[in-house]
């Protein structure tokens, strides 16, 4: 309608409607009709993994970002001298897909050891010099204890397997309701130190306590740490693969700085709101399907048109996650000693305290190293919240904890970093739920269409991001 045409409408409806369009006007809602095939919210790994699948397929898509950078929890740090440690996503699985895609655009990806882990245990060095996971773990268990072992690995490997072939069955029900830790210890046959050593290994995977999570998905997280799946890093820090898929992508069509707030499906498109962080302005973007990658528990904040469905809103509200908390601490490279032998570095080390995961980030300096810690669990929580009180108090507990496992560690500290991801790190399922029950089903279809990915869809970790952005790619290439 124009202005023109008012003037031939009653006059208080004439006014009215005037005011209307100036209200619209001056709240200033830009709208782009139909800007590519799909939109994608977020670019974590999630969405640029979508947005790269979609180009090779021929369809466009634009990515809505709310942060000023792409990456989501893919961050590395920099540093003097060349530094640099991971803040986020610290290794890449063998078997997740996104190792392929880095390698098909020719990442350069390194790799130093299994999926075991040094570790300490009330107090004693469990170093991982060995070749192999079964070697190591020799060293751990004498051969009674690995007797058993094998033989639980093995029931474990056939368990899932048939977790894996949806639906569930009915005899794997049970394992939703009970703890890892509770059927580990009621049904496996491990000894104690061996059950322990499960424990320590899986915990910083599902970053909270195994008697918080459900026994079908401790089943799940054992599966790549059994295997020994090789963990690759970027070289160079893995910002660097959020950056090159980017660039395959397209600058022009990651938007950054749009926080989307509303969703809406018709019958023959989508309708995204963002604000834009700077000055909140308003803008409508229009496309045929939308992707969304958002982290759980910011899913709650968008408001989607029609709502979400039930079971997806019960999936999202029951679901939990586990806590990251990530210091980098400057040291003298003198006190390598701690973590070397014969000038071999057998980091990572699983503190199983404060300390949380002990990794060796990357500097050019003779003089420094830069480790790299991922706290998790409840250590994190401590940290993430102001009970632990202000940096000076985290600090001085970490040195301690420190100083408790390598006596005279204390003056090679320089300086220490830390970075916070609040509220929930990584996506975990409490007794009750599974990634593989029907709740998470619901997330895995289509609402109209709004398509749904990010790692909490699917599985844990960086694999779940890859995995969900493979599922939606597919079935929107399924659509005419
Ligand atoms: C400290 C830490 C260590 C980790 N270590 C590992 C590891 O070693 N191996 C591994 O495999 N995984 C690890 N992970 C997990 C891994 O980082 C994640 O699983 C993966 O990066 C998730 O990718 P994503 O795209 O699903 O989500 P994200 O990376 O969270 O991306 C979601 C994006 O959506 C954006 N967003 C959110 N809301 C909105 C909105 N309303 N509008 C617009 N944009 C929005 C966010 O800003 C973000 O950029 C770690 C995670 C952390 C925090």
């Amino acid at each position: 309608m124009t202005i023109s045409s008012l003037k031939s409408l009653p006059r208080f409806v004439s006014r009215s409607l005037f005011i209307l369009l100036l209200g619209w006007c001056s709240v200033g809602v830009n709208a782009d009709e139909n800007i590519a095939d799909v939109l994608i919210v977020g670019a974590g790994l999630s969405g640029l993994s979508s947005a790269y699948y979609l180009k090779k397929a021929g369809k466009t898509a634009v990515i809505l970002e709310m942060s000023p950078h792409i990456g989501g929890r893919i961050r590395t740090a920099n540093y003097a001298d060349n530094a640099h440690a991971e803040i986020g996503l610290e290794e890449f699985w063998e078997g997740n897909p996104a190792v392929d895609l880095m390698r098909e655009l020719k990442i350069p990806l390194e790799t130093f050891y299994t999926s075991f882990s040094s570790f300490y245990y009330q107090g004693k060095l469990y170093p991982f010099t060995h070749k192999s996971n079964l070697e190591f773990l020799q060293s751990v268990i004498s051969t009674d204890e690995m007797k058993a072992y094998k033989k639980w690995d093995q029931k474990m490997v056939e368990l899932y397997k048939q977790i894996k072939s949806s639906p569930l069955s009915k005899n794997l029900l049970p394992l939703i309701e009970i703890s890892f830790a509770d059927w580990l210890h009621e049904t496996s046959g491990l000894s104690p130190k061996t059950q322990e050593f499960v424990r320590i290994q899986t915990e910083p995977e599902y970053a909270t306590s195994w008697t918080k999570i459900s026994a079908i998905d401790g089943i799940a997280e054992w599966n790549f740490l059994s295997e020994g799946q090789a963990p690759y890093h970027v070289v160079g820090g893995n910002q660097r693969a959020a950056q090159a898929i980017a660039d395959f992508i397209g600058s022009n069509n990651i938007r950054l700085n749009k926080l989307v707030t509303h969703i809406k499906s018709t019958d023959t498109g989508v309708e995204v709101t963002t604000s834009d962080m700077g000055n909140f302005q308003q803008q409508i973007y229009r496309a045929k399907y939308v992707i969304t990658t958002v982290p759980l528990f910011r899913l709650n904040d968008i408001q989607f048109s029609p709502p979400l469905s039930q079971d997806r809103k019960e999936a999202i509200q029951t679901q939990s996650g586990g806590a990251y908390f990530t210091a980098h601490v400057l040291v003298d490279n003198k006190a390598s000693h701690f973590w070397k032998t014969k000038d071999i570095s057998f980091l990572p080390i699983i503190s199983d305290g404060p300390l949380g995961v002990i990794y060796e980030g990357k500097t050019e300096s003779n003089n420094d190293a830069v480790l790299n810690l991922l706290i998790n669990g409840s250590y994190a929580e401590r940290f993430n919240s102001r009970v632990s009180g202000g940096p000076e108090d985290v600090q001085e507990a970490l040195i301690e904890a420190f100083e408790k496992q390598w006596t005279g560690f204390r003056p090679s500290v320089k300086q220490m970093t830390f970075y916070r991801y609040h509220p929930h790190a990584i996506a975990s399922w409490p007794v009750g739920r599974s990634r593989f029950d029907s709740l998470s089903d619901s997330l895995r279809q289509p609402q109209g269409r709004i398509y749904f990915a990010g790692d909490f869809t699917e599985d844990t970790h960086s694999n779940g991001a890859s995995l969900s952005a493979i599922r939606v790619v597919k079935d929107i290439l399924k659509q005419k």
